[in-house]
């Protein structure tokens, strides 16, 4: 009976796998008539055929016209693949990894084979895969190893308009490849915006420009400003939600915590509302969603329901959401900001500029007509936007590209070829800051320590953490330290209805106060002793998600660590050997209590906080070292660790002198003065 039952069983199998082909088969052509449906479909031979005539183009097409999905296909179909692989660069993780999946769908492959993606510490690609979505980011990391891109036939510079830092030293990098080698295939794309200027930069280079689809947006503004964003956009949603024809609403917000927030809020709102509203299905999108939770965001809306999508910035250009009607814009997004006097990088909500307003605004126009909602007033837009946004390059911390350029052994930075030259006080920032660090000598010249920092795709900062750890024999702990400061998302999490349970869970890691990348330290450890169980994570109110990327990251730093000839060792019981290579690593980011509570930076003096969510919130030590300054209501430091004053002096003599940690070397505090001071 159980042999009947078995051969029964492979039956249906086999019936089910074929009715499953079939279905798999129509599903592919259904996609490729979606692809003949897309603008840039009537100009598929005239791109192939300029691409064939120039060596470097310029492509411009509104977004979701098609250039990310097809233009690489396209250059597979005629041939181009033959020849080595084409690389499409993207300024988001997200992006790359979305898109990549899609164009492996309309392939009929399997993502990671012909089509794959690259992003920082996941590569989902093999030796079969023949288009390669990656971060602009990741493709300057391979130029590290392959100066100059022999295994690639076609690169595209795609999302150019964002200007991002990568792609900025991108160009400059490219530029020069095509020069000495002609076989080299080289396309800038980009939504409508500063073709010319791409044109000009690239030796005038050719413009190919094909019109998209555009219905016609009905832009809305509000009276008066809105004293709480928050609050105006989950009104403007719900009364879009009951007053207009269904259609679906697309959000902007400026990041994670937002997103999450607005989604608690509205479904909160929404239940208040009853039975009589018709459904509302709520979809975030933000670079650290997981990605089954991306794709929900492309699903169709069943009949008769209204879909809402939170989406951080990358919902600008970068992806396109078929079938929104709404755009809800609260006109701001987070930005960098740096500022070359004192070295020092904020993350800051800003008013977006009159060209994202633009391109925020067209997303509601892609199918039919739409609707705007700027949740700003129209003399707002007039008078107060900028036209464009700033280039990253000129509002960023360049340490990190000017340790990647050292290393392909282009010195001289003043003369590099910059689109847009960034501030020469950066550069000279930046340049001050390696040599601090030991990346660089007195000449400017990458030293060993700066040769092995750069082979970590980290911020200068922590890959000197990392080297230096090997001094202080703690590298285990200081990669696993490492990693958990490099997941992106939350790790804790804290349910409305157990918060008092959550926070006792978190506090539980800061016992003995012993600082914030310490407990983080203890998470990691104390999972893993678990041999990484999920469950621990929920009685702990941790994100499995998290953890797993910490874990991933790890053991790519442990493969780094040995390429580098670290050996991995562990300091448990020195907690100050780990506390000192985090010194070594973030000297330029410390800061001293002052007697009201707020602390002063050190080298250049400005009042910051404590973040509340950190261990030492209430301790106040006197001197403390932070991961990253974040602005919201106040500059708060995020990530901070206790240090003794006199490890600056030590560990950095090119940046401290006596005199920047003076009373605490003349007056002799006793231990935990600054706490009894509190
Ligand atoms: P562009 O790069 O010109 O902005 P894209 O190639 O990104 O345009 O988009 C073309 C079309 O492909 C759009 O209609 C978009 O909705 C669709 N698309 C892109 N990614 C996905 C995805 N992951 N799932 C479903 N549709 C997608
Ligand atoms: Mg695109």
């Amino acid at each position: 009976e159980s042999v009947m039952a078995g051969e029964n069983y492979e039956d249906d199998m086999d019936a089910k796998q074929k009715s499953q082909d079939l279905a798999e088969k129509s599903a592919l052509e259904e996609l490729q008539e979606v692809r003949r449906s897309l603008p840039i479909y009537t100009y598929r031979d005239q791109l192939l055929k300029a691409v064939e005539e120039h060596q470097v183009l310029v492509i411009v097409g509104d977004t979701g016209s098609g250039k990310t999905t097809q233009i690489p296909q396209y250059l597979h179909e005629a041939g181009y693949t033959k020849r080595g692989k084409v690389g499409c660069t993207q300024p988001r993780r997200v992006a790359a990894m979305s898109v990549a999946a899609r164009v492996a769908q309309e392939m009929g492959v399997k993502l990671g084979h012909e089509v794959g993606y690259s992003i920082r510490f996941e590569d989902c690609t093999s030796d079969k895969t023949v288009l390669k979505y990656m971060t602009d980011g990741m493709l300057l990391r391979e130029l590290l190893g392959e100066p100059d891109l022999a295994s690639y036939s076609v690169v595209i510079v795609d999302e150019a308009h964002e200007r991002t830092l990568s792609t900025d030293i991108l160009f400059g990098l490219v530029k020069d490849i095509a020069r000495f080698r002609p076989d080299l295939k080289l396309l800038i794309s980009s939504a409508t915006m500063d073709a010319e200027k791409f044109s000009d930069y690239f030796d005038t280079a050719p413009i190919f420009s094909f019109p998209g689809r555009r219905f016609p947006v009905e832009i809305n503004y509000t009276s008066a400003p809105e004293a709480d964003y928050m609050d105006a956009a989950i009104v403007t949603v719900l009364t879009i939600h009951v007053r207009e024809p269904l259609g679906d609403i697309l959000v902007f917000f400026t990041g994670q915590e937002e997103i999450e927030t607005a989604e608690e809020i509205l479904k909160h709102r929404i239940r208040g509302l009853g039975t009589k509203i018709r459904e509302l299905i709520i979809c975030p999108i933000y670079a650290n969603l997981p990605s089954e939770l991306q794709a929900k965001i492309f699903e169709p809306t069943p009949e008769g329901a209204r879909k809402v999508v939170l989406a951080t910035n990358i919902a600008e250009t970068s992806l396109t959401i078929d079938g929104i009607k709404y755009v809800v814009d609260p006109g701001f997004s987070k930005m960098k900001s740096y500022n070359p006097r004192t070295g020092m990088e904020s993350l800051l909500i800003t008013p977006i500029s009159k060209a994202s307003a633009t391109q925020r605004a067209g997303r509601a126009g892609r199918t039919s007509a739409g609707k705007c909602f700027r949740l700003y007033t129209a003399f707002n837009y007039n008078n107060d936007l900028e036209e464009n946004t700033v280039p990253e390059v000129q509002r960023t911390n360049l340490a990190s590209v000017v340790l990647a350029l050292k290393s392909l052994g282009i010195h001289d930075l003043i003369n590099f070829d910059f689109m847009d030259p960034p501030p020469a006080e950066a550069l000279v920032k930046s340049l001050e800051l390696l040599f601090a660090l030991g990346a660089l000598n007195k000449l400017g010249e990458l030293t060993k320590a700066g040769r092995r920092m750069a082979e970590f795709p980290l911020d200068p900062m922590l890959s000197k953490m990392i080297v230096v750890s090997d001094k202080y024999k703690c590298s285990d702990e200081i990669i696993s330290i490492a990693a958990m400061l490099s997941i992106g998302g939350s790790i804790f999490y804290r349910p409305k209805d157990k918060q008092v349970h959550a926070d006792n869970a978190r506090m539980n890691f800061h016992t003995g106060n012993v600082g914030d990348h310490i407990a983080l330290l203890k998470v990691y450890s104390s999972w893993k002793e678990t041999n990484y169980s999920t469950q621990w994570c929920y009685e702990n109110y941790i994100q499995v998600r998290s953890m797993k990327r910490a874990r991933d990251i790890r053991d790519q730093l442990e493969g780094l660590l040995e390429r580098v000839e670290i050996e991995i060792s562990s300091n448990l019981n020195e907690l100050d050997s780990v506390r000192k290579s985090i010194v070594a690593g973030f000297f330029p980011h410390t800061a001293k209590l002052q007697k009201n509570g707020s602390y002063r930076t050190v080298k250049h003096p400005q009042t910051v906080h404590i973040h509340p969510n950190s261990g030492l919130s209430q301790v106040l030590p006197r001197w403390v070292v932070y991961h990253e300054l974040v602005l919201t209501s106040k500059e708060y430091m995020r990530q901070v660790t206790e240090l003794k004053p006199e490890w600056l002096i030590e560990l950095a003599p090119h940046y401290y002198q006596l005199k920047d940690v003076e009373d605490a070397a003349s007056k002799k505090m006793p231990k935990g003065a600054g706490k009894a001071a509190m």
